[in-house]
């Protein structure tokens, strides 16, 4: 394995290829929580984990964006998993060299180009202030892993936004699944992405469903997600093209009531007002990011 692809390696457990659990932290490398909860979990796992389950596999996603604290370098690595991008001639930015050692490591070396047995988990934070929740490939089997977690689960989020590595590894069959656990680094977000990732190794049968970890994982993701809405799916997506003349309202949070025609945002000095009623999603309160807010309806 060339040492750039070892960049991404975290950790690798187990022996048995049969069973591949895929976990990434830092797809955007401002999200220092996801790589935080792995380094926390593994010592535990470590201890508790039978080699003969199968292989699980800690990645870090954006590295030399992770190195600098930003979103990314150039372009945003988790918007560009589209075959145009993965098998372009590209070299010039560090976000496409990124795309292609990661595409690499997981489809050929990892994956050895067999999905069914895969599941991948993308760990996530947002710049919000509260909330927490899941989204899934547009398959049925991530769907329902998503719906496993016991916080809000957003269905059809996938298919609208273009070149995520959810749904490009969903649609080659994997099991994934986004787990967005709280606002950029915050101890709440590493503490939830733990629980959701000691959640997930049970649940797809890697350690035991009664493994202490395991059960206060899944009490605390019921707790923080008991007076949220449970399904939902996306009904709108306010997409941007140039984000500096973006401005969120204040005081949006994930999962707060909007009306229609409510005032949402001012953007090039209009104001943008919420097209449908519904609950606001990861309304942008940082500078990079090409999406302003999300509007989900409960399903
Ligand atoms: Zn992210």
């Amino acid at each position: 394995m060339t040492a750039i692809k070892q960049t991404h390696i975290i950790d690798r457990l187990g022996s048995n290829s049969k069973h591949k659990f895929i976990i990434v932290g830092g797809m955007h490398g401002n999200e220092v929580n996801g790589v935080a909860a792995i380094e926390q979990i593994l010592p535990r796992l470590k201890q508790v984990f039978d080699k003969q389950t199968g292989q699980i596999w800690f990645l870090k996603g954006n590295v030399p964006a992770l190195k600098v604290g930003e979103r990314f370098i150039d372009k945003d690595l988790n918007r560009l998993w589209l075959d145009e991008y993965i098998h372009s001639e590209d070299t010039t930015t560090a976000d496409f060299q990124s795309l292609r050692v990661l595409h690499d490591l997981i489809i050929n070396d990892i994956c050895h180009g067999r999905f069914d047995n895969c599941v991948f988990l993308d760990l996530h934070t947002f710049s919000a202030k509260s909330g927490i929740f899941a989204i899934p490939a547009s398959n049925q089997k991530s769907i329902e892993f998503a719906r496993s977690f016991g916080v809000p689960f957003i269905e059809r989020l996938s298919e609208m936004l273009p070149g995520t590595a959810l749904q490009y590894l969903g649609q080659k069959g994997m099991t994934s699944v986004v787990f967005e656990g709280g606002t950029h680094n915050t101890p709440e977000a590493t503490r939830n992405l733990a629980a959701g990732i000691w959640h997930s190794l049970a649940q797809a049968g890697f350690i035991k469903n009664d493994f202490p970890e395991v059960l206060q994982s899944r009490q605390l993701l019921i707790d923080i997600s008991k007076d949220l809405p449970h399904h939902l799916e996306l009904t709108y997506r306010h997409k941007l093209d140039r984000y500096q003349d973006f401005t969120m309202q204040p005081g949006y949070y994930n999962f707060k009531p909007v009306q229609k025609s409510e005032s949402l945002a001012v953007q090039n000095k209009q104001v943008v007002q919420s097209p449908s009623g519904g609950f606001m999603l990861m309304p942008l309160y940082q500078k990079k990011g090409s999406d302003g807010f999300f509007i989900v309806k409960e399903k």
